[in-house]
């Protein structure tokens, strides 16, 4: 098989102006890992959709090929977004490859090491605004009202035409879709996605978990948040573009919206690479939810086929686990390492 992009491979269920460029890195076709063992344990049977394996590490790439796409496709020069740090990476990657020139708005000193280099690397021009994410997506949205700059942040129609694609691929895997789907909430843009593309696709539709972090909790709290505030930076978010989107499609899909704590989101996160899967922490929401759930006694999972989205790969940021860990230090001598180990 050769390898396609989600442009290619789903043009038949994608929205696309027909004069719009074909910016593509081949995203998408990433892996649904079966968890045996982390099933049993739980009683369901389990996978993880791993979109930390797209191009730049996020599952932010596709709906990125799609929105750069289409810019590219109309002529415009530059494209620029609010970023907790993934998106940024996302749009920089195709940006480059179609001769765009990138800005990115990142909150300041609040994006993961790994988010912020990727950007860097990409070529980006990569600004820090004294604010909070959505402080840096009104900035975005009144300077894309004014100037003849593109729009990529998940408001852009065309970000969730490309999203959408995991959907598919969930459903083209299994013949069918799963029962449950449980994922993090941040800008909401994913989850409707995914509901919008489960619902396109007809090949059933998955009860929704969707979680958000404690700190950052507007859709479960029924209010904005000021100051937002977890350690899980990409869902660091206090005022979801599609907030009012995610909850219809968790309300029509006899889902729910629920939040769990920084401390369970790393147990998850712990819990994952313990099977040989390094998320960053915002991707463990999704089984920290799924954990909090049956370990509060629901019985909705059990025996169920669940799917465990992890949105981003655990590289992105590497100092939630570096700065947690004290290495060893031995002299270079075969005594020191072996009354060490023995
Ligand atoms: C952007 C992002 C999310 C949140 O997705 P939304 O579409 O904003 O809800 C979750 N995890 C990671 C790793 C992300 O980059």
């Amino acid at each position: 098989m050769t390898y396609q992009g989600v442009i290619d491979r789903y043009c038949h269920h994608i929205e696309l102006p027909p004069n719009s460029a074909r910016i593509t890195l081949l995203e998408g076709n990433t892996p649904l890992i079966p968890m045996p063992h982390l099933g049993r344990q739980l009683g369901c049977d389990l996978y993880v959709k791993f979109e930390g394996l797209n191009p730049t590490g996020s599952f932010k790439d596709r709906g990125m090929t799609v929105a750069v796409s289409e810019a590219a496709g109309r002529k415009v020069s530059s494209v620029i977004c609010a970023s907790t740090g993934n998106t940024a990476a996302s749009a920089a990657a195709p940006a480059a490859r179609a001769g765009l020139r990138a800005i990115v708005l990142i909150p300041e000193g609040k994006v993961a090491s790994g988010k912020l280099a990727g950007a860097i690397a990409y070529g980006a021009e990569v600004i820090q605004v004294q604010g909070s994410f959505d402080a840096a997506l009104s900035l975005v949205l009144e300077i894309t009202q004014k100037k003849p700059i593109a729009l990529v942040n998940s408001i852009n129609p065309f970000r969730l035409e490309g999203q959408k694609t995991a959907a598919f691929e969930i459903c083209d895997e299994f013949g069918k879709a799963p029962d449950w789907l449980c994922l993090p909430v941040g800008n909401a843009g994913n989850i409707t996605s995914y509901w919008l593309g489960f619902r396109q696709y007809d090949r059933g539709n998955p009860r929704l978990l969707g979680v958000q972090a404690e700190g950052a909790a507007p859709l479960v709290l029924g209010h904005p948040v000021d100051s937002p505030e977890t350690i899980a930076t990409a869902i660091r978010i206090g005022k979801p573009a599609r907030g009012e989107q995610a909850l219809e499609a968790v309300r029509e899909s006899r889902g729910k919206i629920i939040s769990v704590s920084d401390r369970e989101i790393l147990e998850a996160q712990k819990i994952l690479a313990a099977e040989g899967v390094w998320v960053e922490p915002a991707s463990s929401a999704g089984l920290a939810g799924l954990v909090a759930q049956i370990q509060g006694g629901s019985s909705e999972y059990r025996n169920c086929r669940v799917v465990v989205v992890c949105t981003g790969h655990g590289m992105k940021d590497p100092s939630v686990i570096t700065d947690r860990f004290v290495a060893k230090v031995i002299p270079a001598e075969y005594e020191a390492l072996r009354s060490l180990l023995i």
